[in-house]
C-alpha cells in the first residue's frame, strides 16, 4: 500500500483526500516509478488536461503494472496531446454547450446541468475534457439561478440530472441551495446526481450531514461510474451502502475503454461485483470521439461481443444497456447483439444464449 503511513481517521476524511490530491510530476514520482510516456504526458498536458488524483484512488494502482487499469484512467500520457490523437474527435461532439451556460436540454422531459468544473480526479477518458482547461470553478449563484429559472419555465421537464465536473464536490450548503430550488418547482419529479465520488473519494458519503440533505429532497437517484472490478473496494461499498440506507438507488454507467475494461471477463467480473454491492449496471457507453481521448475508443464489435458474452453468465439485472451517443447531440441509441437470425412472416429463428438456433412461430394475437 502506497499510503500505509496515513492514519485511519485522515484516510477516511474526504477533505483530507481532496487537500492531498497529487497534482504535480514531482509529487507523483514520490509514489510511483513513472514511464517516459507518463513523465512527458504530465508535462505536456499541463494547463490543457491537468492531473489530479486522490491518495485513495492512487492507492488502488498496482505500482508494478504499467498498464494497470486505474493508472490508465488517472495518469496522463503523451498520447493525449499526440498530433494524431489531437487531430481526431471534437471537444464537444455531443453538442452539450448551449445558450444557458452549463445546461443541456436534449430530451423533452430531462435536463442535464453542469454545476462545477471541479473533479476529485481528472479521468483521462473524460467526455468533458474540454472543461478541464477552465480550471476548478463552481458555478456562481447567478448561474445556478439562471438554470433554475429555465427549468421553472419549462414545464415539460420532470427529471434533472446534476453533473459537472463533480457535483457532490460542492459544499453541503450549495448542494442544498440547488435541491431546495429544484424542489420548489412543481413539475420536477426526480433529481439525479452524476457523481464519480463513490469510486474516486468514497469518503464524501461518510458525511451524515450530506446524507441528511439528500434524504430530505427525495426522490434522489445517484448515477455513478465504476469502470473496473478493482474499483469496487470496501470503502466504495461502504459509500454505496450509506446511500442505499437513505433510500437513494445507485445505478452505474461504465464507459468501454481500450486497455482498461475492453474484455468480456473483466466486464463480467465488474458487473458481478456491482450486483454484490447492490449497484445496478445501467449503461455501458461506447466511448465518444472526444478530442484528447480517442485512444480509449474500441470498435463497436468489441462492445457487442461483450454484451453477447454477458447473457447467460449473469442475471439480467447485471446486464446494462450498451449505448452510444449520436454525433451532433442527436441522443443515445441502444445497441444489442442481434438475436433474431431470420424471420419469415410469423416464423422466427432466434439465437439462444448458448448459441443454439431455435425456431419459434409467434401467432397473431387473438
Ligand atoms: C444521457 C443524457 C441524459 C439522461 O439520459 P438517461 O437515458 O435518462 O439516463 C439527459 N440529457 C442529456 C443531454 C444526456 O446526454
Amino acid at each position: 500500500m502506497l499510503f500505509s503511513h496515513v492514519p485511519e481517521n485522515l484516510w477516511r476524511d474526504y477533505n483530507w483526500q481532496i487537500k492531498n490530491r497529487i497534482k504535480t510530476l514531482d509529487e507523483l514520482q514520490r509514489y510511483l516509478k513513472l514511464i517516459p510516456e507518463e513523465v512527458e504526458g504530465i508535462k505536456k498536458t499541463e494547463g490543457v488536461y491537468p492531473m489530479a488524483i486522490t491518495p485513495y484512488y492512487l492507492s488502488l494502482i498496482d505500482p508494478e503494472d504499467i498498464n494497470d487499469p486505474i493508472r490508465l484512467q488517472a495518469i496522463p500520457r503523451i498520447s493525449e496531446v499526440d498530433e494524431e490523437i489531437q487531430s481526431r474527435g471534437e471537444p464537444d461532439p455531443l453538442k452539450e454547450d448551449g445558450s444557458i451556460p452549463g445546461l443541456t436540454h436534449r430530451y423533452p422531459d430531462r435536463v442535464l446541468v453542469s454545476v462545477t468544473s471541479f473533479c476529485a480526479v481528472y479521468c483521462r477518458h473524460c467526455m468533458r475534457k474540454r472543461i478541464f482547461a477552465q480550471g476548478e470553478r463552481a458555478r456562481t449563484k447567478d448561474e445556478i439561478d439562471r438554470m433554475l429559472s429555465y427549468i421553472r419555465e419549462h414545464e415539460e421537464i420532470r427529471d434533472v440530472l446534476i453533473s459537472g465536473g463533480e457535483p457532490l464536490s460542492l459544499s453541503n450548503e450549495k448542494i442544498e441551495y440547488i435541491l431546495r430550488g429544484l424542489r420548489s418547482i412543481d413539475h420536477i419529479e426526480i433529481i439525479r446526481f452524476g457523481t464519480r465520488l463513490p469510486v474516486l473519494a468514497p469518503q464524501r458519503f461518510f458525511d451524515e450531514e450530506l446524507l441528511d440533505i439528500l434524504d430530505r429532497y427525495s426522490p434522489i437517484w445517484v448515477n455513478t461510474h465504476f469502470n473496473h472490478p478493482r474499483e469496487v473496494t470496501e470503502l466504495s461499498e461502504e459509500a454505496v451502502d450509506k446511500l442505499l440506507r437513505r433510500g437513494i438507488p445507485v445505478n452505474n454507467q461504465t464507459v468501454l475503454l481500450k486497455g482498461v475494461n475492453d474484455d468480456p471477463e473483466t466486464m463480467l467480473e465488474l458487473f458481478r461485483k456491482l450486483l454484490k454491492i447492490k449497484v445496478k449496471p445501467q449503461y455501458l457507453f461506447h466511448c465518444d470521439p472526444i478530442k484528447g481521448a480517442v485512444h480509449f475508443r474500441t470498435t463497436l464489435d468489441k462492445g457487442i461481443e461483450i454484451m453477447r458474452y454477458l447473457r447467460g453468465r449473469i442475471s439480467g439485472m447485471g446486464i446494462p444497456t450498451y449505448a452510444l451517443d449520436l454525433p451532433g447531440g442527436k441522443g443515445k441509441v441502444p445497441i444489442l447483439p442481434n438475436y433474431i437470425i431470420d424471420r419469415k412472416g410469423d416464423k422466427f429463428l432466434f439465437e439462444s444464449f448458448t448459441g443454439e438456433s431455435v425456431e419459434y412461430t409467434i401467432d397473431e394475437p387473438i
